[in-house]
Parts: C-alpha cells; structure tokens; sequence
C-alpha cells in the first residue's frame, strides 16, 4: 500500500484528545504514523524504568482506526538524566568548547556510556513492539548529524587511522607530514583539526571527515544490529536530509537499512524566498533515491510554515499537493508529513503542521485530504515505479568534504557546481540518477562526474569500460587532483 500518513506527537496532548486526532487522521485517508523519536522521557522517565503503557494505549487508538505505526529510536534528544550521567558525552565542537543542555544531539557519538543508553532503550522498545501487529518499521534516530572533537573522539580518530594505515610511515607518507616537520612517530600525537590547531593537514583533514562520518555509521549499525535480531519482521529506516546534508556519507548510513526516508522542506524559516527552487528539491529526491537505488520515502514533508525563532513561509494553496506529486514522480513510495498539529511548547512552536496550534481542520488538513483521497483512488499503481534515466551523476562524499578542507578558490563550491549541472537537465526535463563512484554504469548514455577531486584509482576503472564501451562522459576541472 501507499503509506499516507503524519508525524504524530501523542505525549504532547492530552489523552482525551488522542481519539479526535485517530478520527480526523482516518477521514484525511492517514493509514500510518510517525510516532516516539523524541519521547525519551517519557519512554525511560529514569534509567531503566521503562513506561510503555502511554505509548500502547496511543497506538491502540490510532490502529482501530486503520493507521499503522513507525516508531522512532529516540537517541536523538536525550532527558537530562542521561546527560547528567555523563557530562563528558556533551559533543565539543570544533572550537573546542563543550556543548551544554538545551536543545538535540548534543552527545558524542563515541561516547561508550551514551552509546549503551541508546542501546538499552533500544532493546526495550524493541522486545516490547517486536509482535505488535500494528507496528511495521522502525527509524533510527532522527537526521543524524554533527562532528565531536573531544577527547574521547580523538583517541577514537587514532584508533580508526591505525587500522587504516597500519603504519605511522604509510600514514606519514599519505599526508606528506615532511612538509613543517610534522612527521608523527606516535599515534597518540594526532590531533583532531579543532580551529585553534589552525588550518590542518589536508590528510588530517579529509581523514577526520571520514573517520566521523563512519563513527555516526556505526553508531546507527548498533541499532540496526537489535532491531535485525529482536523485530526481524518490521522495517529498518532513518530520516535523511537530502542532497544539502554533507557530514555522512550517505551511501554508507544507507546500506544497512531496508528503504531510505527523508525530510523535505522546500520553505524553512531560514530560507524566505518567494519562489521555491523545483529543481533543488527534485535533486533532494534523486540523491536520496540513488543512495540505495530503489524507491524512497518521505517520512517528513513540509505541511506547514516552518522555523525556530523565525517562522518561515506558509506552503501556498496547492503545493503540498505539487510537492506530494512532484516526490512521487522521482520515486517516493509514501508520503508522512510533518507534523500533525503544530506543538504549542518548546523551540519548534513556530514549525507548523497540519492541524494549528487550536486543533480544528484548516486550509492545510482540506488540502491533506485531498491528496488522501487521489492517492487511494490511485492505490498499488504508482508503488515501485522505476525511473528509467539517461543520465548519471556521481556523488562522492570524499570530494566534498576534500573541498570543505581546500576549497580551491574562493569562489568555487562543489555543491554549487554539482547544483548547476543537475538543474541543466533538470529544466530540460532530463532524468537523473545520482550514483556513487562504483555505480553499474552501463545502463547510461550520459555520466557527468563534476569536479571528481577525489579519484581512486577504482573509480577511474570503473569510469574506463563505460567510455570504451561509448558511454559519454563529462568531467570538468579540479578532477583527479
Ligand atoms: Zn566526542
């Protein structure tokens, strides 16, 4: 089925509310829900005092009304009591000041005593819910983010790089540590690139990068790894962040998991433009659904004005609806917006969802229902449709972050660069794929490898048969530097 659906907060209403909300989902053609990814407190209100009997009772209500449930890990916001167990798990950033309380991932994805938290309310979720009929997938945190330069991230980082190297010798000849002198010949002498290091080692760089980019990889792995074992029947998700998000190598944190959702929010707060830029979003949905080459899902599309301290543009009548079509025409198999109704507490009080802060059906719930309907009338026919395109682009997350460290010139930026090829054909009405490096790339006419900084030397085989085969290929300066 065509999963419809909200992203729902019961715990922030009160439970006489939670059958209104079920009735209203149910005329609006809602058949799933979001529901859990920050309820920590509520989940565990103290360590290993486990409270699911608020979260049974909403999902009881919300199934007799035909909505089935994706419930979020919630290792993204932690209660005060898991911090206040660890202070050194806060993330220092990379001005070397730690973070403090007060708003989401604030930990240190090495931190072993946050890690086993997160694992153990993990566990308990997932021996609770394994055999609920009405729970059907699981997302694993929420937009996993962030870099950590403390110490524990440190020792780690060294760590990572001996098993990469081996050596100090091979580690010193990749970097070129001859140059200033900074031969290494402890790997407790690395240092993390924090600012006041100054401008670091492209080496360094470009491996601290890396080395994070796999710790959030494996932190994500250890949650998969509960879920396979306890709830094999029910599916394995996180909620990515589109082409824009840089700090995860996206085809890697995709791997694992059984389908690729993502958040989607063409107007934000931050962003106040009139015009909403089509091909910027549609390049959103072709990265996501080339992260595993199958169709993808959004698990949170923008239905409401969104910000934080600022409140963005209200989506104008008719593009939830455009958004909804233009998601399922580049491979979306379901459709759960953010948020149901919007939260009258806390940072995200100006993000609005579906319902206002007053509760009652509005302009937003109308247009919500309308698609519901279309979208039954539809029904199977548009699940598992396969994009047939021309033309490939590659993504590779090591030139971008090559380029975080040397941009090159000042005005040069990759994403840009990557933006302005993509919407070339986008406004030509040329399909896209966007592949990694080792992508099968025998199906296309076309492969544009834009600024391919980072060119090992299986890329460049995997590049040659396709031109001798008489693919064509488009690269561009600053390749294979
Ligand atoms: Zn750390």
């Amino acid at each position: 089925m065509f999963h419809f659906g909200v992203d729902y907060y019961p715990e922030h209403w009160p439970e006489e509310r939670w059958a209104t909300d079920a009735q209203l989902m149910q005329a609006a053609g809602v058949n799933t829900v979001r529901l859990a990814e920050f309820a920590w407190s509520f989940l565990e209100p103290e360590a290993g005092d486990f409270d699911f009997d608020w979260l049974d009772r909403a999902i009881e209500i919300l199934h007799a009304h035909g909505i089935q449930v994706i419930l979020g890990t919630p290792t993204a916001s932690a209660p005060p009591w898991v911090m206040a167990m660890f202070p050194d798990s806060y993330k220092v950033n990379e001005n070397g000041q730690r973070r403090t309380y007060g708003n989401r991932c604030e930990f240190c994805p090495t931190h072993a005593g946050y890690r086993e938290r997160g694992r153990l309310v993990t566990r308990a979720m997932a021996e609770h819910y394994a055999d609920n009929p009405a729970v059907i997938g699981w997302q694993i945190d929420n937009e996993l983010n962030g870099r950590c330069y403390c110490p524990n991230c440190r020792a780690a980082f060294q760590n990572w790089l001996r098993e990469r190297y081996g050596t100090l010798e091979t580690l010193n000849a990749a970097w070129g540590t001859i140059f200033w002198s900074h031969v290494y010949t402890e790997w407790s002498q690395i240092p993390v690139p924090v600012e006041t290091g100054g401008v670091p080692n492209p080496g360094l760089d470009l491996d601290f990068r890396r080395f994070m980019s796999d710790t959030f990889v494996h932190f994500q792995q250890e949650q998969v790894d509960i879920l396979r074992q306890v709830c094999p029947m029910q599916f394995i998700t996180h909620n990515f962040m589109g082409f824009n998000f840089d700090q995860i190598d996206y085809f890697k944190l995709a791997q694992p998991l059984d389908v690729v959702t993502w958040d989607n929010y063409p107007r934000t707060g931050w962003r106040l433009e009139k015009e909403v830029n089509h091909a910027y979003v549609a390049l959103g949905h072709d990265t996501m659904r080339g992260l595993k080459r199958q169709p993808f899902w959004l698990m949170e599309e923008q239905s409401g004005s969104g910000g934080w301290q600022t409140v963005g543009i209200n989506p104008r009548p008719g593009e939830m609806r455009l958004w909804t079509y233009q998601a399922i025409a580049h491979g979306a198999d379901a459709m759960i917006y953010f948020r149901w109704r919007t939260a009258r507490y806390g940072t995200e009080q100006y993000w609005h969802g579906v319902l206002y802060h007053h509760g009652q059906p509005g302009r937003r719930y109308d247009e919500l229902k309308a698609i519901g309907g279309e979208l039954q009338r539809a029904g199977e026919k548009i699940l598992g449709a396969e994009n047939r395109n021309p033309v490939a682009m590659i993504l590779s997350y090591d030139t971008r972050w090559a380029f975080q460290g040397q941009q090159n010139h000042v005005d040069f930026h990759y994403p840009a660069l990557f933006t302005s090829y993509y919407k070339a054909l986008h406004n030509r009405n040329i399909g896209v794929d966007i592949v990694p490096s080792d992508a099968d790339l025998s199906r296309y006419r076309l492969v544009i490898a834009p600024a391919l900084y980072i060119l090992p030397q299986e890329t460049a085989d995997n590049l040659r048969p396709f031109v001798q085969n008489g693919g064509m290929l488009i690269t561009t300066a600053r390749s294979a530097v």
